[in-house]
């Protein structure tokens, strides 16, 4: 059910009670997960054939997808773009997959991993989930299976960090509202996002390019100060106790 008269080619999609996803218009599949952002999924498969139609399939039903073709490039990847949920191989060039695993598991613990792997026994399975795998598939497998997986994981991990807390702010996720001390502020949805955003990634540079991306779903640059100007927006809501740095030259920073 679009939003008709939305003059943002991205719009608000209501699937279900109380679900609510900001999506792009191809994202028309996506259904059945709450959540403010675009998800974000980092794929790992040194097999370019698999790697490709995993990607296009996770593509095609609405989430920004990363890949990864080798161990290193995926914790690279996975500390750079903060994905919502890891698809994992384990047999992979340069770091194997259960070292990755057991890395992601450290520094991002509440990250769902879920392996897809040709080693499929149980000793194999048993050590997956004693390293923090959420779900083990064997290869062969069949996408529909590894998205609905995906999906309920992802519902899971949003429903499980409904409540985000920055400082004196609260976000709730579920409702996209933000309590100041104890009163309301008013956003609308698009600052609820950028500020989502920002706070996920407190203490961090966040460039112009990315949050277009992230934020608004696009990957050009559209030539305007919408960023700038929901920034101000944002500013003048919250005040001084929320302090959103500028950083010349690179982007904004929420001070943690
Ligand atoms: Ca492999």
């Amino acid at each position: 059910m679009a939003v008709a008269s939305s003059p943002c080619p991205y719009r608000a999609r209501h699937i279900y009670d109380e679900i609510v996803i900001w999506s792009r218009p191809r994202a028309a599949k996506v259904r059945g997960i709450v959540a403010p952002w675009i998800m974000r999924i980092l794929v790992v498969e040194d097999e370019p054939r698999i790697l490709a139609f995993v990607t296009r399939r996770l593509e095609a039903e609405g989430f920004l997808v990363d890949a990864a073709a080798d161990g290193a490039a995926a914790l690279a990847t996975a500390a750079r773009h903060r994905p919502d949920l890891v698809v994992l191989d384990l047999l992979l060039p340069r770091i194997d997959g259960l070292t990755v695993l057991k890395r992601l598991s450290q520094d991002h613990p509440t990250l769902p991993v879920v392996i897809v792997s040709a080693r499929a026994d149980l000793p194999a399975k048993l050590r997956g989930f004693e390293l923090g795998a959420w779900d083990y598939l064997g290869k062969p497998f069949l996408l529909d299976e590894l998205v609905a997986r995906i999906r309920t994981h992802l519902r899971v991990a949003v429903e499980n960090g409904a409540l985000l807390e920055a400082g004196a702010m609260t976000l709730d996720l579920a409702r996209h509202r933000v309590q100041l001390d104890s009163a309301v502020i008013d956003l609308s949805e698009r600052e609820f996002q950028l500020l989502h955003h920002l706070v996920r990634h407190a203490g961090e540079v966040v460039g112009r390019d990315r949050l277009l991306a992230e934020v608004w779903g696009y990957n050009f640059d559209p030539g305007t100060n919408l960023v700038d100007v929901c920034i101000r927006r944002l500013r003048k809501k919250l005040g001084p106790q929320v302090p959103i740095e500028t950083i010349r030259h690179a982007g904004y920073r929420l001070a943690s």
